[in-house]
């Protein structure tokens, strides 16, 4: 999963272009709940949070590496749901 950093200036960019709803504002910046992040596998070739971020603070959260495989599972999974 990704997660978004302290430098989040709350511009609301990210929120809408997210394809599984992972993106929400929170107390005081905007939040990724990793349940939900498959770093956009199964829906685009990229992570579409990262091309629109202005301010690049979305990088991968190093608490939550995941392969490939696990991303597209979770990507089942939610779409099964
Ligand atoms: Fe949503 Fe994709 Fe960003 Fe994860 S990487 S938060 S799934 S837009
Ligand atoms: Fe924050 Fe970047 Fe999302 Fe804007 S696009 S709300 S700066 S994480």
């Amino acid at each position: 999963a990704l997660m978004i950093t302290d430098e989040c200036i709350n511009c609301d960019v990210c929120e809408p272009e997210c394809p599984n709803g992972a993106i929400s504002p929170g107390e005081e910046i905007y939040v990724i709940d990793p349940a939900l992040c498959t770093e956009c596998v199964g829906h685009f070739d990229e992570p579409q949070c990262q091309q629109v971020c202005p301010v690049d603070c979305i990088p991968l959260d190093p608490q939550r590496e995941e392969t490939r495989e696990q991303l597209m599972e979770k990507y089942q999974r939610i779409t099964a749901a």
